[in-house]
């Protein structure tokens, strides 16, 4: 999954799509994602129609309507075209985006039928202080509040440590892994073994073409969350890979 972030016009968006169309020969086994601003979603819809590669937001509110000026809610995203919603980001998180609120988008997204990707991640300070699975779990924890076994499948859980994101610095192939296992123990101890089975967990955090394999290859991690890399066409490589 791509995260564009604020990057890309809905021109660049169309330009990028025609490209990626091109590169995407092998990636038939594998979902594959593009998150981007909410003005390039018509653009990108259309850009890769009839192609196995579905759009999603970066964002939603948990409204369904109503006076919330500059929010988009989840029916509206679902008839623009969009799959996934990327909920709980860290960037958001740090403008002030509590659990409690990502509680309430997730319900939101699912019962709009979209499939969220959910972030959580500690800071440095957090992995120093030796408190990352504590952390994590909280987070959990409180954002899968009120979900059934059955909806937590449709959630894709992203492992974002702060510490790397847009940083350069990857976590380690083992330190990654190590936190994904933890993070489908807790979903084991919440829903039980066949939702954290079923569960997909994404790494993200400076993964790009080079060091993709060694993540990838991890047996909790299911696939990425890439924000630097997913803007230049070598996001094509790092589906192939
Ligand atoms: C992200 O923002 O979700 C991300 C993983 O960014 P980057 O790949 O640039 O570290």
């Amino acid at each position: 999954a791509a995260n564009w972030k604020m990057n890309k016009t809905p021109t660049e968006t169309k330009t990028f799509g025609a490209e990626l169309r091109r590169i995407l020969p092998k990636g038939r086994w594998c979902e594959i994602v593009l998150c981007m601003p909410a003005i390039c979603i018509p653009a990108g819809v259309k850009a890769l129609r009839d192609t196995r590669v579905s759009i999603g937001a970066e964002n939603m509110y948990y409204e369904t309507y109503g006076a919330y000026t500059g929010e988009i809610s989840a029916p509206m995203l679902v008839d623009a075209g969009v799959k996934y919603v990327i909920l709980g980001h860290s960037e958001r998180r740090a403008m002030g985006e509590t659990d409690g609120d990502i509680n309430k988008k997730l319900i939101a997204a699912l019962e709009a039928g979209l499939t969220p990707i959910l972030c959580v991640g500690e800071s440095l300070e957090q992995r120093k202080s030796g408190i990352t699975f504590e952390h994590i779990t909280m987070q959990l924890k409180q954002d899968f509040q009120n979900i059934p076994p059955e909806q937590l499948r449709r959630i894709v859980v992203a492992y974002e440590p702060i510490w790397a994101i847009g940083t350069g610095k990857t976590a380690s192939a083992e330190q990654a892994q190590e936190v994904c296992e933890g993070i489908r123990a807790v979903i084991r101890k919440i829903y039980g073994a066949r939702p954290a089975r079923a569960v997909s967990i994404l790494y993200g955090g400076s993964m790009n073409a080079k060091n993709c394999a060694g993540l990838l290859a991890q047996p909790d991690i299911d696939g990425g969350l890439i924000g630097g890399a997913s803007l230049k066409p070598d996001f094509g490589q790092i589906v192939n890979a």
